[in-house]
């Protein structure tokens, strides 16, 4: 376990540092992840982004580009303000902890915030985004990034999905997961949900016989997305009211999910976005 020295300052000189062999752990394992409900966000922007929507910090490191960046001293001020532990640590302890050649000047272990089917109330929002077994953390990021571009009001993740408190995943939303509510739904909590969401359930499919141009989109909009290799599964497409489809021409089979995610939002948005 992370040592629970919090609100203090702690200088950190040796890669076999519990705290470091601890952060290395969130890094690398979701085991880890998912028992002590941490994860780990890297660089200052996203540390920045962490503390102003007030998500719960347990540790700050900062590397020795951090000491003369007002910026940072001031994410570490606020950190250790909020109880966290802030370690100032060599570059190859930073190093260390991320497993990177040039590790980022501020690494932040992070509280995960998921809410279940029972806190989603589509009333009054824009639209949600579910995803069917999402695997790649890129694409996650890249949807959960877009999802926040577009005003939407949170990502849903059905099924075994990939950890969207992976690094890459985190890395890949530029901070918008700090911003961007997730759910963790079942198969069936997703089909229960969509039997009775107030507005448009619209699933992207290679078989949709509908335009994604054409319908009216009434919100709340529930978009769904389909699994990068398998598509969605035919028992979540059957609990959706409409099957669109983006149109190609060439020889790709299909668009990359979290492209044909972002083509998608855009139009269903478009009325709504203004430069
Ligand atoms: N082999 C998979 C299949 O048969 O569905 C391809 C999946 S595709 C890489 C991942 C997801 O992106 C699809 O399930 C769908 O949600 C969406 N998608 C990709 N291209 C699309 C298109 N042209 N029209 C509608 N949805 C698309």
């Amino acid at each position: 376990m992370i040592e629970k020295r919090q609100g203090a300052v702690k200088h950190v000189t040796s890669h076999s540092n519990p705290i470091v062999k601890e952060i290395k752990g969130l890094v690398t394992q979701r085991k880890h992840r998912s028992q002590s409900g941490l994860f780990v966000a890297e660089g200052l922007k996203l540390a920045t982004d962490a503390l102003e929507a007030g998500w719960g910090v347990r540790y700050l490191a900062l590397g020795p580009e951090a000491r003369d960046n007002p910026v940072a001293q001031k994410a570490a001020a606020t950190a250790k303000a909020r109880g966290a532990l802030i370690l100032e640590a060599s570059t190859a302890v930073m190093s260390a902890m991320t497993r990177k050649d040039n590790p980022q000047m501020v690494v932040g272990v992070y509280e995960q915030q998921l809410l279940g089917p029972r806190d989603i109330d589509p009333a009054g929002t824009t639209l949600w985004v579910a995803l069917d077994r999402v695997r790649d953390p890129g694409n996650l990021g890249t949807i959960i990034r877009t999802v926040d571009a577009v005003g939407g009001a949170g990502v849903m993740l059905v099924g075994d999905c990939t950890d969207p408190f992976a690094v890459e995943a985190v890395r890949a939303t530029m901070g918008s997961l700090f911003h961007v509510p997730l759910a963790k739904l079942t198969k069936d909590e997703f089909k229960a949900l969509a039997g009775k969401w107030p507005g448009t359930v619209a699933a992207t499919h290679l078989k949709g016989s509908v335009d994604y141009r054409s319908p009216d989109y009434a919100e709340p909009v529930l978009l769904v997305m389909g699994n990068e290799q398998k598509g969605l599964e035919d028992d979540m497409a059957a609990a959706c009211s409409t099957l669109i489809r983006i149109p190609q021409v060439g020889q790709a089979d299909s668009l990359n999910l979290a492209v044909a995610t972002g083509v998608a939002l855009y139009e269903i948005r478009r009325k709504h976005l203004e430069l």
